[in-house]
């Protein structure tokens, strides 16, 4: 894929004090956009300098949310080189999302090529302090400029990138998580495992009120019997029950996490049994009533792992490992971290060099 590239002529100042990054607020000096019309295929990939659109108020994407995204991390390693994890993964669940929503799919090897420009022009921007990371957010739009209800015969497919600080600034700690026993995230047959905006939409109201209770975030359970467990906000979760994990599988239904895929990759490998089934909340209560359930963690790109130290459901609050992080968590953390950040081999060949150091 040809890619026009048009520096930007007035730079913005780097954030100089990269603790106060925060997460999405700041964004580098480029962006990549390519626009798809329907019997033509994709043109102009181009980088340009980062800065708001033009959009037709009848605009697909405000009407019908007809939108998918992406969320993957360029991080720093010690000697200053610069790396991607899998970003293959990402490229393919994209085109996965886009053939849910009906939107026009993309070569992966175009996705990977776009990001990785984008990235090394805005290699500067990748910040260095430990557990700091480039935020990649690719995203896909409708963009027909009509209020008619139809596939679309125009999107836009646009990459940003946001450098943000450290997941867990002050170390990590385990959360509260509420589990939802009224709305529901998504159905089978539905976008549950596609990575679209329609899908957080629905699902802001019940982790604000989840956090008005002092709750972190929400845990889904199954759109028809409310009563197998499927995901946390915008991580996978896991649980250790007598010294085996088990995770939901995926059913449709659930987001196929790529942090998910790399953790059962590992476990295994590490020769620690792993199952990807049902789970019901009635399994999940009663193991933590009869002490079997050692373990809970979520895990996602944002915090790669995030203990679970107490679980609410109706009435009942349970308290997971003495509401201290769990020796294989923990585990995972160090393990998963390290490979991504360069600061260990990494066995699988899930990362690369972008940017010799
Ligand atoms: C992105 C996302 C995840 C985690 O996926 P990763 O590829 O591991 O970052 C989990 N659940 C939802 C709903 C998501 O959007």
């Amino acid at each position: 894929m040809e890619i026009r590239i048009e520096k930007n002529p007035n730079p913005a100042q780097k954030p100089t004090d990269e603790s106060k990054l925060g997460f999405g607020r700041v964004f580098t000096d480029h962006m990549f956009v390519m626009d798809w019309y329907k019997g033509k295929g994709w043109e102009d990939a181009r980088i340009i300098p980062f800065g708001n659109l033009s959009v037709h108020p009848a605009s697909t994407v405000f009407h019908y949310a007809v939108e998918i995204f992406e969320g993957l991390k360029a991080y720093r390693a010690a000697d200053g080189s610069i790396r991607l994890f899998r970003p293959i993964e990402n490229a393919r669940r994209l085109n996965n999302s886009a053939i849910r929503m009906a939107m026009p799919t993309i070569p992966e090897e175009d996705i990977v090529q776009a990001i990785e420009t984008l990235v090394t022009i805005d290699k500067d921007w990748v910040p260095h302090e430990d557990g700091t990371s480039l935020y990649i957010r690719p995203f896909m739009m409708g963009d027909d400029e009509h209020l008619g209800v139809h596939g679309i015969s125009h999107a836009r497919f646009m990459i940003i990138l946001s450098p943000s600080g450290a997941y867990y600034p002050e170390g990590m700690a385990p959360v509260k998580i509420m589990i939802e026993d009224e709305d529901v995230r998504a159905v089978r047959g539905g976008t549950g495992f596609t990575k679209c905006g329609g899908n957080y939409a629905a699902s802001l109201r019940a982790g604000d009120r989840a956090e008005e209770k002092g709750f972190t975030q929400v845990l889904w359970l199954d759109g028809v019997e409310r009563k197998y467990i499927e995901e946390v906000g915008a991580m996978n979760i896991m649980f250790k029950i007598n010294g085996k994990v088990v995770t939901p599988e995926l059913n449709g239904s659930i987001l196929p996490g790529i942090t998910r895929k790399s953790i059962l990759e590992l476990l295994r490998k590490n020769g620690i049994e792993a199952e990807e089934r049902k789970i019901s909340i009635d399994e999940v209560m009663e193991c933590a009533e009869n002490g079997s359930l050692e373990e809970v963690w979520g895990c996602g790109t944002a915090a790669v792992v995030s203990p679970v130290g107490w679980l609410a459901f109706e009435d009942k609050m349970f308290c997971i490992n003495n509401g201290e992080i769990g020796e294989l968590t923990q585990k995972l953390y160090d393990e998963l971290t390290a490979i991504q950040w360069g600061k260990k081999e990494d066995p699988f060949g899930w990362t690369y060099t972008l940017v010799e150091g």
